[in-house]
């Protein structure tokens, strides 16, 4: 754990669905190198907290990525601030290949409008093999370099997911949310997952982890956070949130 710069810090978070406060007051930060776990039982408002930091539901409360607001409610304002979410199933495009998944991912920093004008075209050249540069060592770095070009589609679920990070980390997040990243891997799987996550973390990315997997949370946050029925109810490091009567009520069965 660095104890660095806070990346993340939401305040105050609240999400109604009709009646039902399904986050109700929450906050959280995550600072720079930092992994934070969310758990908490079903129906929580874990999916809920991270659907209002990515703008996808309406959410009152303060949102600041490197200390600069972010209003809530605009996916791609979210998105612009540098906060990546990642979904419970991997969803890569099955008919294109492994490295093209990862390419599509990847911001284009061409300037827009000047894509034809060919003055430009050795810079263009320079920018595309960068990606390309990139896009590889991503792959890479899950592992998945051999599968560079085979379509997604013959990947097993584990690479699938492998295949979901190698998207997330070239997306150049400062946030990276991930909802239930071990669900459906194998322990192999799980332990190969959380030595990359805390590899992404240690590039000074402030992950955002929901999981059920209590061991797996234990070994790859640095603090959790507790929900039920929309509130925080435990806060910290893992040795001290698992000491919590509640928490071990409702998790260990004490
Ligand atoms: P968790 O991720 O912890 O299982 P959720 O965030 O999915 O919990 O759900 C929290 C609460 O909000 C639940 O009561 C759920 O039924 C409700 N909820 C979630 N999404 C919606 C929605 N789009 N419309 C209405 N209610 C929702």
């Amino acid at each position: 754990e660095t104890s660095g710069r806070t990346v993340l810090d939401a305040a105050d978070i609240c999400v109604s669905f009709g009646g039902v406060r399904a986050v109700d007051h929450v906050s959280v930060s995550v600072a720079e190198g930092q992994v934070v776990g969310v758990i908490g039982p079903n129906g929580s408002g874990k999916t809920t907290l991270l659907n209002a930091l990515s703008g996808v539901v309406p959410a009152s409360g303060r949102l600041a990525v490197e200390g600069h607001r972010v209003r809530l409610g605009g996916p791609e304002r979210s998105r612009r601030a540098g906060l990546v979410r990642m979904f419970q199933q991997p969803q890569p495009y099955r008919f294109l290949t492994c490295q093209e998944n990862v390419l599509i991912a990847t911001p284009d920093r061409r300037a827009r409008g000047l894509g034809s004008a060919w003055l430009l075209r050795p810079r263009m050249l320079h920018i595309e093999r960068a990606r390309w540069a990139a896009s590889l060592a991503a792959l890479d770095r899950v592992g998945l370099a051999a599968k560079a070009q085979v379509p997604a589609a013959i990947l097993t679920y584990g690479e699938q997911r492998l295949l979901d990070v190698a998207r997330g980390i070239s997306a150049e997040p400062r946030v990276l949310m991930l909802d239930e990243p071990s669900a459906g891997l194998n322990d192999t799987e799980t332990a190969q997952l959380l030595v990359l996550l805390r590899s992404v973390a240690a590039d000074g990315v402030a992950l955002l982890v929901i999981d059920h997997k209590i061991d797996f949370i234990d070994a790859l946050c640095d603090r959790i956070t507790v929900l039920e029925t929309g509130q925080v109810v435990a806060e910290g490091p893992p040795a001290h949130v698992w000491q919590d009567r509640r928490v071990m009520d409702a998790y260990l069965g004490t």
